[in-house]
């Protein structure tokens, strides 16, 4: 304020002042919904303000001469400059004087700051009239198995909402919970992204693909939704169930958590009872029925997650996660990445790197490994060479290729404790492609919906040679041993390259957790593999390609301390 007090020139602001007083409460009302109408008495008026300014203060003598002023630019000059501003400094403007507040009602000015801030495009006012029908800005929102008539009678009423409105009232007010979030639910865990679309805020769960088809794009559905239904008054929707939406709430509990709330779980009973509810269920999840699954674990397994999520009737608690930050020398662009866990289905892993380790940490969880735990860690330091094709069929072999390797690393452990206490150091070795280029990372993969499995494949025929003579671009090959399990027979029959890593294991109730020797399979920039040798099962990982906003780390130790926060709560 002491800002703009300044840049007025007039202090308190003598003409504006003298202005409001000269008008009644009628005429008032009727500048603020149609302003700026009389350029003319406003630069006279900001010429008297201007000369008060100039003037005040001063003894008798000749005047100095007049200092620019704010005030005394056109009208739509200042909406120009008001609109430039960010929206969280318009209300303190709004404060200066009653001129200002009155070209702060220009509602322009905030749908340019809806647009700039939270890339809300849609017009308020031309939404009929483009042919863009409320109706068709609903049923784009919704999975059309849930559009109801009920609904269809209940949409927003356009005509008297402003952008103020819809900045102050939705945007402003519920931009903390924007962005990518995991919810606290048991071990299960999963992921969400609120996001700003057209006027609505809307949540949007992504799920994995039907196990075990890796490569298929992630499924997402809306759990709620928070838009003006009239002015001034966001309204908050529960989207569970098959009934449209209905009575919800969120409660902003602190900083990088929320809470939805339900006030109608009747809307997601099924008339059919639990057996109704849990058959829909299991088709959306799982894309079959219980017969389908002839494995009795599965079927138990599959059993159990229903009733446990089931309960919570979509009221959950959500904590904030990032994506992880990227570097130029990265092995591949982290990200999130579809996983086969054997009878848990597919999962979804964050892929990360750490100096000279990357990690997979699980995004979604099940009873043995939750959430938040770090499923996989690779050993950058630690390349495997693989056998030729024939004596990679032998799982002995390949076993005792790891083994080998872990006790190199068992070693070279201990001669670092040795070498610390004699203050010594050695320098690793490089775990890149040397001849990888610093811009391959930086190239945009399309989203999830639009991007096809080829795109991957292209960046990896455009990656140069790797470093052993005997690898050709295109890898070198590649096959299971016989004896190891995939739930995917789909699984790339080329790699580029193989290191050593270590895979969690644990009882059922996350009991006896247990890092174990396996090798991680680098297949291309989309795709990776990771044998579990004590399991002597194998995961297929794909990327994900949604794109998801809002979910840049602010800064890498944010991220770390994310992935701490995250483990340490299923622990
Ligand atoms: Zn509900």
């Amino acid at each position: 304020m002491a800002v703009c007090a300044r840049l007025c020139g007039v202090g308190p602001s003598r003409g504006c002042r003298r202005r409001q007083q000269r008008r009644g409460p009628a005429e008032t009302a009727a500048a603020d919904s149609e302003p700026d109408t009389d350029p003319e008495e406003e630069r006279i008026e900001a010429g008297a303000a201007a000369l008060a300014g100039a003037g005040g203060g001063r003894g008798a003598g000749p005047s100095p001469p007049p200092r620019c002023s704010l005030l005394e630019l056109p009208p739509e000059l200042l909406v120009e400059i008001f609109a430039s501003l960010p929206g969280t400094d318009l209300p303190s403007l709004a404060q200066v004087c009653t001129k200002f507040r009155r070209i702060l009602h220009t509602d322009t000015i905030w749908r340019r700051r809806c647009r700039e801030e939270y890339g809300v495009c849609e017009n308020l006012r031309k939404l009929d009239i483009t042919g863009v029908s409320c109706r068709d800005v609903y049923a784009k929102r919704i999975n059309p198995r849930v559009k109801s008539g009920r609904f269809m009678k209940i949409l927003p009423d356009y005509e008297h909402m402003e952008y103020r409105d819809v900045y102050t009232c939705l945007l402003h007010r519920y931009r903390h919970i924007l962005g990518l979030w995991q919810p606290d639910i048991g071990p299960y865990g999963g992921l969400l992204n609120v996001v700003v679309d057209g006027l609505f805020i809307i949540g949007w769960m992504y799920l994995p693909p039907h196990d075990p088809h890796v490569d298929d794009p992630m499924r997402f559905k809306p759990l709620f939704r928070v838009h003006l239904m009239e002015r001034k008054s966001a309204t908050v929707e529960c989207m569970y169930g098959h009934r449209g939406p209905h009575n919800g709430h969120i409660q902003i509990v602190k900083k990088d958590e929320f809470s939805t709330k339900c006030n109608q779980t009747d809307h997601h009973r099924m008339s059919g009872g639990r057996q109704e509810e849990f058959r829909t269920w299991l088709r959306e999840e799982w894309g079959r029925t219980l017969e389908d699954i002839f494995h009795e674990h599965m079927q138990e397994l599959i059993l159990m997650k229903f009733i446990y999520t089931s309960q919570y009737d979509n009221c959950l608690t959500y904590r904030r996660i990032y994506l992880p930050p990227s570097h130029p020398d990265d092995l591949i662009r982290p990200g999130l990445f579809k996983g086969t866990y054997g009878s848990h289905g597919l999962e979804i892993v964050m892929l990360s790197f750490h100096g000279k380790r990357a990690r997979g940490t699980k995004i979604t969880g099940d009873p043995n490994i939750p959430a938040g735990q770090q499923t996989v860690e690779i050993d950058l330091m630690h390349r495997i060479q693989l056998p030729d094709v024939e004596s990679l069929r032998s799982f002995n072999e390949l076993s005792r290729i790891v083994l080998e390797v872990r006790e190199q690393v068992r070693q070279e452990q201990q001669q670092r404790e040795d070498g610390a206490e004699d203050g010594e150091g050695r320098a690793p070795q490089s775990p890149r492609e040397p001849q990888r280029g610093p811009a391959q990372p930086s190239v945009e993969l399309p989203a999830e919906k639009g991007g096809g499995p080829a795109d991957g494949e292209a960046a990896a025929a455009a990656a140069p040679a790797p470093e052993q003579p005997a690898q050709s671009g295109q890898g070198q090959p590649f096959v299971l041993p016989v004896g190891v399990s995939s739930r995917n027979e789909d699984y790339p029959r080329t790699c580029r390259m193989c290191f050593y890593g270590t895979g969690l294991i644990a009882g059922h109730g996350f009991t006896s957790p247990e890092r174990t020797p396996g090798v991680f399979i680098l297949f291309d920039e989309d795709r990776f593999g990771f044998i579990w040798l004590e399991l002597k099962s194998f995961s297929l990982y794909s990327r994900v390609r949604a794109t998801f906003r809002n979910a840049e780390a602010p800064s890498p130790q944010a991220f770390e301390e994310m992935l701490k926060n995250i483990q340490s709560l299923t622990s």
